[in-house]
């Protein structure tokens, strides 16, 4: 992506007054880390924002400095010079954050998914970004817009829990030198680290425990998956939050190529999310098969039909290609 396209969203951001900043339903650390720190760089510019989410800020981010920026839509459509939508694949993630848009003069669509096609009058899809966050740390910087730690903060809980902890294969030397500008404004690591990963209600645990129960190994090993019933999620009182990260523990396992999620919805669909170990099988891909989309190595889908059903068919979908490409566990692991 070209500096000149940075600097048009630089000059789009001076020259307004009134903007939305958007980022997807159940949305992950990267979403809110993001969408506050844009907020609070505009703030400081003297502009009016709005950050809204469909699902509001979540409880467990809501240590984020000024995480009480970040609500849902208000009912009443509103009308704004730009409206900004951020770490969001296709333009219907957004939900009722969209609805809550009456107008926009400008649309701007800030991203790394592979699979954005690009929607807005202004994009920049940066695929290669391994969070939004490291993106918008390159529009304050390379604009010279308003910097602070708070703002810094944010944008390195989100750049921590995009990249999985600073593991996953996007991870750059560059990530590792925002990190270290990050920390500089004087962010202590050791806290923020114990607010993301060591404050998790109980019932992640106990999720965690049925999870492993119904976990499920096929294709030699391959290919891990376990899924939520809306049964057990009711009987734990889970919350969508709950479960961010806990298909890592499927990952982690040595011979695992593929490792699939499937949540039990309300509405009559399955919610599916997978990772692989390896560019060789593009979770990407099989996912955009049933409608979803997202990373190469980390999507989603929601798929209409019954647990089982959606089980049968997307497990199916992932042995054949896992079976179909030269990938071996030791090439992965
Ligand atoms: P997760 O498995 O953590 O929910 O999502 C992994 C990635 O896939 C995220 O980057 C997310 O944006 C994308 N993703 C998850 N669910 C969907 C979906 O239903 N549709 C699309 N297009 N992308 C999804
Ligand atoms: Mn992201």
């Amino acid at each position: 992506m070209s500096a000149t396209k940075l600097q048009e969203i630089g000059q789009i951001l001076r020259a307004h007054q009134r903007f939305a900043i958007l980022s997807h339903l159940r949305p992950d650390g990267d979403a809110l880390g993001s969408q506050l720190a844009l907020a609070l760089s505009l703030q400081a510019l003297g502009k009016e924002v709005r950050v809204w989410n469909e699902d509001g800020m979540l409880e467990k981010y809501s240590f984020l400095p000024r995480a009480e920026l970040l609500t849902k839509p208000l009912p009443n459509p509103e009308d704004f010079d730009v409206a900004i939508a951020l770490d969001t694949a296709i333009q219907n993630r957004l939900g009722t954050a969209l609805a809550a848009i009456r107008s926009s003069k400008i649309w701007i669509n800030i991203d790394h998914h592979l699979s954005n096609p690009g929607y807005g009058d202004v994009v920049y899809v940066d695929s290669s970004a391994p969070a939004t966050a490291e993106i918008i740390f390159r529009l304050i910087k390379d604009e010279g817009l308003p910097f602070n730690r708070d703002i810094a903060e944010n944008l390195y809980a989100a750049i921590s829990t995009d990249t999985g902890s600073f593991q996953y294969p996007k991870t750059s030397a560059h990530t590792f030198e925002i990190a270290a500008e990050l920390i500089r404004t004087g962010l202590d690591v050791g806290r923020l680290s114990q607010q993301l990963y060591e404050s998790y209600p109980r019932r992640r645990l106990e999720l965690l425990r049925e999870l492993l129960r119904s976990m499920r190994f096929q294709q030699e090993g391959h290919v891990a998956s376990f899924s939520l019933t809306l049964k057990t999620a009711a009987e734990l009182g889970v919350i969508p939050e709950d479960n961010e990260g806990l298909i890592d523990h499927l990952r982690a396992v040595r011979g695992v190529i593929v490792a699939v999620f499937f949540e039990e919805l309300a509405d009559g669909k399955v919610r599916v999310s997978m990772r692989s170990k390896t560019n060789a099988v593009d979770v990407c891909a099989i996912c955009q098969k049933f409608g979803g989309g997202g990373h190469t190595l980390a999507a989603g889908a929601r798929v209409r039909g019954t647990l089982s059903e959606v089980e049968e068919r997307v497990l199916g979908e992932v042995c054949d290609r896992i079976a179909s490409s030269k990938t071996t566990p030791a090439s992965v692991t």
